[in-house]
């Protein structure tokens, strides 16, 4: 299966946060890699949108839509700080 970038779910990410998303950086909680979100890897056929560390792919996130609304579980990531806005 082919690996997307962050930006693939800008979208999905924004309506869950209500903001851009893909310049937010994540801290894996697996090995403790700091990237922003648009530079991680994205697997949308997973069974549901699986957002992994660039790293360790570990699981950061999982995106799983029902009924019409997005879950995320953010397990995966220690840490998410939004982009400061300057
Ligand atoms: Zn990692």
């Amino acid at each position: 299966m082919e690996a997307l970038d962050g930006n693939a779910i800008a979208g999905a990410l924004y309506d869950v946060f209500g903001t851009e998303m893909t310049t937010a950086t994540g801290v894996c909680a697996s090995c403790g890699a700091r990237s922003v979100l648009a530079e991680t890897r994205v697997y949308l056929r997973a069974p549901g949108t699986v957002v992994r560390c660039a790293s360790c792919s570990a699981v950061l996130m999982v995106l799983v839509e029902a009924y019409g609304v997005t879950c995320v579980d953010v397990r995966g990531l220690e840490a998410l700080e939004r982009a400061q806005n300057d």
